[in-house]
C-alpha cells in the first residue's frame, strides 16, 4: 500500500476509534515510528502534513534530523543509555523510555527541556527496561525533582504474546496510574493495539508498522 493511503488509514481509523470512546482526536498524537526507515520515506509523510516521529537508536536518527526540516517533534523511543542520555536529551525534545535515575542525571546535563515518560513494565517481564510497579512511586517523586526533565505521564510497551484482554487491563492499570499522579499523557499504542490504547486513554500513540509497512 503507498505510504498516503495506508497513512489516511491510520488516522481515520484513530477517527473512528475516538468518536466510539467520546474522545477528541485533536487530543491524540500520532507518533510516526520511522526506525529503520529512509529519510525520504520520513520526508513523504512530512509532506503530508506530519510532524511527530519516532526512533529508537540515537546514531540512527542524528542523519535523518539533520537532513529534515527544524519543524519535526522527535521523540525517543528506544532504549536509553545512561552514556548517551545528555546526547538525546539535546536533539529529543520528547523521550518516551525513562526508568533509571542515572539517566534522569545525564539528561539533565544537556539542559534542555525535555517532556518526559516514565516507561513501566507493566507486566514485570524480567528482561524488559521499565520501571517495576513497585518502584514506580519512587522513581516518580525522583523525576519531579529535575529542573529540565519534565514528568509528562507513563509509557508502556505490552507484553508480546498477551491476549486482547490482558492488554486491556494493563492499558488501564497504566490510566489509572497516571491519573493518580495528576499526569495527563499517557504512551501506549502500537501498530497492533492503538485502537484498544485509545479507548483506555492513550494521549501518544506510537505507530510504525501501520504507517510504512513492515520492517524487514
Ligand atoms: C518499534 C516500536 C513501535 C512501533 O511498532 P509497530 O508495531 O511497528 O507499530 C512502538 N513503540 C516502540 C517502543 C517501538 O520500539
Amino acid at each position: 500500500m503507498p505510504i498516503e493511503s495506508s497513512y489516511f488509514s491510520v488516522r481515520e481509523r484513530i477517527e473512528t476509534a475516538c468518536a466510539k470512546a467520546g474522545r477528541s482526536s485533536s487530543d491524540i498524537s500520532l507518533i510516526a515510528v520511522s526506525k529503520t526507515r529512509t529519510i525520504d520515506e520520513i520526508a513523504s509523510l512530512y509532506s503530508l502534513g506530519h510532524r511527530d516521529f519516532g526512533e529508537n537508536r540515537l546514531q540512527e536518527a542524528i542523519p535523518k534530523i539533520t537532513a529534515l526540516p527544524k519543524d519535526i517533534t522527535w521523540h525517543f523511543i528506544g532504549t536509553l543509555q545512561s552514556n548517551k542520555a545528555r546526547r538525546i536529551a539535546s536533539v529529543f525534545p520528547f523521550i518516551h523510555t525513562f526508568s533509571k535515575e542515572s539517566q534522569i542525571e545525564e539528561a539533565e546535563k544537556a539542559k534542555t527541556t525535555v517532556q518526559a515518560f516514565i516507561e513501566v513494565n507493566i507486566a514485570d517481564e524480567p528482561q524488559k527496561s521499565g520501571v517495576s510497579l513497585e518502584k514506580l512511586d519512587e522513581f516518580h517523586a525522583m523525576l519531579l525533582q529535575s529542573s529540565y526533565v519534565h514528568f509528562r505521564g507513563l509509557m508502556t510497551i505490552g507484553p508480546a504474546g498477551a491476549s486482547a484482554d490482558q492488554m486491556r487491563s494493563y492499558f488501564r492499570e497504566i490510566k489509572r496510574l497516571t491519573d493518580q499522579f495528576g499526569a495527563k499523557s499517557i504512551s501506549m499504542g502500537m501498530s497492533g493495539d492503538f485502537e484498544m490504547a485509545l479507548m483506555e486513554g492513550a494521549t501518544h500513540i506510537r505507530v510504525g508498522t501501520a504507517i510504512f509497512g513492515s520492517r524487514d
